[in-house]
């Protein structure tokens, strides 16, 4: 049997086979600290689970509206006014099972074959692999630990050709934790007037993680609001992984667009995730407060444990919840039976050396990095990097 030659032309998710091998190295009995994977481990807060458990009772058990219910949308909106001051109306949202699909859903309603998609690197491993199965061409604008991880405006302006279709970045960024500000924001506003074929697709799922201010997103540049896609979920903020929701906030006619195809997919996504989703978005923000304090913490821990690793050249992460050290000094050095000479050799030396996953920097399109989550306890974050400094030790 013949498979489609679709499935040549992406990548499985590296996140997701290093979780594999985690699991497996474990499922044989070794105790392996994962900071490979990216999701809070704290638990949905209750006034959330309350909801959802509402909606189960009240026999919310039916096909939603492809966009989501009336209430959800509405939510969106209320949402998006009180955090970042944008005005949007629930025909501009469409939700959906997580941001990764209205990721998905916003690519293959933008981009043709040959269509370029200026992505700044690191970027989060689905990004290109979205861009390649839309038959598009992904331009990495390649961001080093030096300059802060962020694209310039004059970098981004001199990657734009006439092929370009989006712009695609998130910001607090995955992996990098790079946040950029509104004067970089502006900037690139900036750049994007000169360009006005050129869409921008805007990541703000991590929002509430952010170690240094207020959110910022570009979408406050009301000129280029009806070309921007803001994208956004409660995965990250609300400790909701599971229970799949994402969003998009754009013009009506990109919702419309993002919404056929959604229709032929999957539909709305869990009506019970829906009503919970309402709950979350207009309720209390304490608890995502105190899980953002408890990362908080769990960064000034991992940056100090780093510091006493000698090689890693490590930028500070201003949001999200991973380090992203470039680990390049260690390639074509040896323990005496492996040699480390890349990424991922790196990032398998840790697992069966340390037990400790990892996710190599090429999956984000950077060789020298490999990243590290510190979604994980105190307790385990400090004994992942005490085995991590013994094992890099013996490298010579
Ligand atoms: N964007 C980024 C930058 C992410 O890191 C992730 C999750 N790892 C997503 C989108 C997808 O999130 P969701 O669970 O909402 O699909």
């Amino acid at each position: 049997m013949q498979l489609s030659s679709l499935l040549d032309r992406f990548n499985e998710p590296e996140t997701l086979k290093m979780a594999k091998l985690g699991r497996e190295l474990r499922a044989n009995g070794i105790d392996v600290i994962d900071l490979s994977l990216g999701e809070p481990d704290f638990d949905t807060p209750q006034h959330i689970k309350d909801a959802a458990i509402k909606a189960i009772n009240d026999n919310w058990s039916h096909y939603t509206p492809v966009a989501g219910f009336a209430d959800l949308r509405e939510a969106v909106c209320t949402k998006l006014k009180r955090d970042n001051n944008l005005d949007y109306k629930p025909e501009q949202i469409v939700t959906s099972t997580g941001a990764k699909q209205s990721l998905a859903n916003a690519i293959l309603a933008l981009v043709d074959e040959g269509d370029e998609v200026i992505i700044p690197t690191p970027y989060w491993v689905t990004y290109s692999e979205l861009v390649k199965i839309a038959r598009g061409k992904v331009v990495e604008i390649r961001t080093t630990v030096e300059n802060g991880f962020k694209a310039t405006a004059a970098e981004v302006e001199a990657a734009i050709t006439p092929k370009t279709k989006v712009f695609m970045f998130s910001s607090p960024c995955n992996p990098s934790g790079a946040v950029y500000s509104k004067a970089e924001l502006a900037a690139l506003a900036e750049v994007f007037r000169k360009y006005p074929d050129v869409v921008i697709l805007s990541d703000e799922i991590y929002e509430y993680i952010n170690f240094v201010g207020t959110h910022e997103s570009i979408a406050q540049f009301e000129d280029l609001k009806d070309r921007i896609v803001l994208i956004n979920g409660l995965s990250k903020g609300f400790a909701m992984t599971g229970w799949r929701l994402g969003y998009v906030a754009t013009s009506v006619a990109i919702a419309k667009a993002c919404e056929k195809l959604q229709g032929q997919f999957t539909s709305g996504t869990s009506s019970i995730t829906q009503k919970a989703a309402v709950a979350a978005l207009t309720g209390d923000l304490k608890p995502s407060e105190e899980m953002t304090e408890e990362f908080t913490r769990r960064r000034t821990k991992t940056l100090e444990l780093i510091n006493d690793i000698p090689g890693f050249k490590c930028f500070a992460p201003e949001g999200a919840f991973y380090v992203f050290p470039d680990v390049s000094a260690y390639y074509g050095k040896s323990d005496g039976t492996t040699t480390v000479n890349n990424a991922a050799d790196f990032s398998m030396y840790l697992l069966n050396t340390a037990h400790v996953s990892s996710v190599m920097g090429d999956a984000f399109g950077e060789p020298n990095c490999v990243r590290f989550s510190f979604a994980n306890s105190m307790q385990n974050i400090e004994k992942a990097w005490a085995r991590i400094k013994e094992a890099l030790a013996k490298l010579k």
